[in-house]
């Protein structure tokens, strides 16, 4: 899979850009804030409808400007496509394009251009709290199924509604009438979401196993357990079960719930836990391991992808080569010896291997 094109207006600092790019490496140079990162970002939107560093598409729209658009020339599974995205400002949504013919949802061009994003954070997310695992967890998710998506916005929605409820409630005491309704559907969605999760877990924990024991030379054993409810007690049974299972946990918190007025259970407050030799990584990890086991999770997840789609996906690294020490740099590019790549760099001369340099400055290309 590769993006042979691309072309955009007033997107992010860009007023108007166009590139043709390297199928292998294509390195992206400049000072800070030139818009290395924002190239990077349009072709993530191109790959999943939204931005990484925001889900406003108003803080995507160059400012001032009254529409923008991204254009991006993709080939993938044997042919030719265009995919074509136009913003406004203001209240008009989006508008999407495949091939030029205009299309409803992000679920009708899900892969058409699949992407992994490779960023500082990402080496952060082992170390840091519950949530910013549960947002890697649905990234890699959303990419590989777009069923997960619908799901997870569905399970948010009523979260929201039910929260809403026992906010308000007590204002309101006849809401509570409807509050049974709103639990069951939450466990109805919540036991689909546990099903994909565990799923992607599984295959997830067995890719990254096998990079973090090449990259600590056989000597450690990575493992990522899922944390769920407590009440499940094995993730990969039918949903119907699951769902009998969330409602138990639930029930046993509904005094709690009501009294705290807010959603104390449910996969909302998922988390998966990363061990090293059976220790925990949050707990005993050193700096490194713990940043050496970041990367074989995110290698993991490219891996996972390719597999799953029977194409290399487009990998984005964004500054984490200047975050890793030599060795691990080194590792990181090794394995990078195929498919298409874009890599931010500060400093020129740090990466040799690139297929194509492209110079940003000030959101042009000199
Ligand atoms: P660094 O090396 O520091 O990471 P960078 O080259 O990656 O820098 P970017 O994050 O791509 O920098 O670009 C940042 C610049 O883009 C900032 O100066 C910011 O003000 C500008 N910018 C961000 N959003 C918009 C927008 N919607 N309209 C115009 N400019 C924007
Ligand atoms: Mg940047």
């Amino acid at each position: 899979m590769r993006l042979d094109r691309l072309c955009l207006r007033n997107f992010r600092n860009y007023e108007a850009l166009e590139a043709e790019l390297d199928p292998g490496v294509n390195l992206i140079l400049g000072e800070n804030a030139q818009g290395k990162t924002n190239l990077l970002e349009a072709v993530y939107y191109l790959s999943t409808g939204h931005g990484f560093r925001t889900r406003k598409e108003a803080e995507l729209l160059r400012f001032g400007g009254e529409f923008g658009e991204l254009e991006g020339h993709i080939t993938g599974h044997g042919r030719e496509q265009t995919l074509r995205y136009l913003l406004f400002s203001g209240r008009k949504p989006r508008q999407l394009y495949l091939n030029g013919v205009k299309r409803k949802t992000q679920g009708e061009v899900a892969g058409t251009l699949t992407a992994v994003l490779f960023c500082p954070e990402d080496l952060l997310v082992l170390k840091a709290g519950a949530a910013a695992r549960r947002r890697f967890l649905d990234q890699g998710l959303v990419q590989l199924r777009p069923r997960y998506e619908a799901a997870l916005t569905e399970y948010n929605r009523i979260l929201e509604q039910k929260s809403r409820i026992l906010r308000d409630r007590f204002e309101n005491p006849s809401l509570l009438q409807v509050l049974p309704e709103y639990s069951q559907r939450l466990c109805q969605v919540g036991a689909l979401l546990i099903s994909y999760r565990a799923r992607f877990l599984r295959g997830l924990g067995q890719e990254a196993t096998r990079f973090h024991r090449e990259f600590s030379g056989g000597r450690e054993t990575l493992e990522i357990p899922y944390r769920t409810v407590s009440t499940i007690t094995d993730p990969f049974a039918p949903t119907a079960t699951l769902e009998q299972q969330l409602l138990e946990h639930l029930e046993a918190h509904r005094t709690a719930e009501l009294e705290s007025a807010q959603c104390l259970t449910g996969p909302h407050k998922d988390d998966f836990d990363a061990t090293l030799d059976g220790l925990s990584l949050k707990s005993y990890g050193s700096q490194g391991q713990t940043r050496t086991a970041a990367i074989s999770l995110k290698l993991a997840q490219r891996e996972l992808t390719r597999v799953d789609t029977g194409e290399e996906p487009v990998l984005l690294l964004d500054d984490v080569l200047s975050e890793l020490d030599p060795g691990r740099q080194d590792f990181v590019l090794n394995q990078i010896q195929s498919g298409q790549v874009f890599i931010t760099c500060c400093e020129p001369g740090r990466l040799t291997k690139a297929g194509k340099t492209i110079r940003i400055e000030n959101g042009e290309i000199k």
